[in-house]
């Protein structure tokens, strides 16, 4: 089963990986008509009415819609009038993707992270300006659970809108997408993932597993990258469980670029009441073309006979890599428990 609609807002945020894929080729490109006049972002906007969407493809050039989102945010008081352009947000576009040059934005397609909002405003933004899909309160952490303690997390907050967005990836056996509720994960940059996505693909060739675990999988990329090289069981498990949630719907979305033909989650679209799982909760699983995937809820150290048996590799890509006999030590337990071999990406 899977939710028919976006389990954030009911929408159709969520369409199948190869659909988003070819419709992000030229999302953020300008037509003839668009009009883009760049503003230096160390300055306030000119303070004039926000310029209008091109008439003939309905977007605009992202300075423009920023400015509209300062004009917003003044008349709220949550900035002053001299805040800088820059200073407002980060803007994290939908599908996120390498690009060359500032985004044209169609509608419902930025969500805007911010420390300078409140939820008046937050809905504000998202009523008037056309191509904010929703506001994010940046509370300064990133979501998720802190340097493997499970007693330390944090997650941001969605406060208008919706903020499910999705991330364009490539291998060499070609593209795949990642979505995510933004405010509960964390930010991946496609460009900086580059190199994991290269040593995970490296290792599966040197070491070609049978079972391939990427035991701290955020909302699976590292895991889909193992199944599009040919791994034949690929395990993707996290402790916090929007991530493993997120795993489990980015196998399906997935599903004809993984070659998977069925997908089937476990897991309900909601709350469900805990976001930390230290037993191993099995969420989702799926099977086709001679291939098995499995999304894994829990403590890795805990998942005990949830690790299907066969010739393991697996990925740890933990937050915090700065203590090497740290991570020794996650490998050598790693290797204690489960066999097979270990590498941080
Ligand atoms: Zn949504
Ligand atoms: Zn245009």
């Amino acid at each position: 089963m899977i939710p028919p609609g976006c389990p954030v807002c009911g929408k159709d945020c969520i369409s199948d990986a190869e659909v988003l894929i070819k419709e992000a080729m030229g999302r953020f490109s300008p037509c003839e008509e668009c009009l883009a006049i760049p503003l230096d972002k160390r300055l306030p906007p000119p303070g004039l009415p926000p310029a209008e969407q091109c008439p003939v493809c309905r977007k605009r050039f992202i300075d423009d819609v920023f400015s509209h989102c300062h004009l917003i945010m003044a008349e709220g008081g949550v900035i002053d009038a001299e805040t800088p352009l820059g200073a407002i947000g980060t803007p994290l576009i939908s599908p996120g993707t390498n690009m060359s040059a500032p985004p044209f934005l169609p509608e419902r397609s930025l969500v805007l992270l911010t420390r300078n909002v409140d939820r008046k405003t937050a809905e504000r933004l998202v009523a008037e300006v056309p191509e904010i899909k929703g506001v994010i309160g940046d509370k300064g952490a990133v979501p998720g659970i802190s340097g493997g303690d499970f007693s330390l997390t944090s997650e941001n907050e969605l406060l208008a809108g919706c903020d499910v967005r999705a991330d364009i990836f490539r291998t060499s056996g070609g593209a795949f997408a990642v979505y995510k509720q933004q405010s509960l994960m964390h930010i991946e940059f496609p460009r900086g993932t580059g190199p994991k996505i290269q040593a995970v693909e490296s290792m599966i060739l040197k070491e070609k597993p049978d079972v391939f675990i990427d035991a701290c999988s955020g909302a699976g990329t590292l895991g889909l990258v193992a199944i599009i090289t040919g791994v034949p069981v690929v395990v993707l498990n996290d402790a916090w469980y929007p991530a493993s949630f997120w795993s489990a719907i980015n196998l399906y979305a997935n599903r004809g670029i993984l070659k998977l033909d069925e997908v089937e989650i476990f897991a309900p679209p909601g709350d469900p009441g805990r976001r930390i799982s230290p037993d191993s909760v099995r969420i989702a699983e799926s099977s086709g073309n001679n291939r098995e995937a499995l999304v894994l809820w829990g403590d890795y150290m805990n998942s005990g006979n949830n690790i299907p048996k066969g010739r393991r590799l697996a990925t740890i890509d933990i937050f915090g890599k700065d203590n090497a006999a740290k991570l020794k030590k996650i490998i050598s337990d790693w290797k204690a428990a489960y066999g097979g071999d270990a590498f941080i990406p």
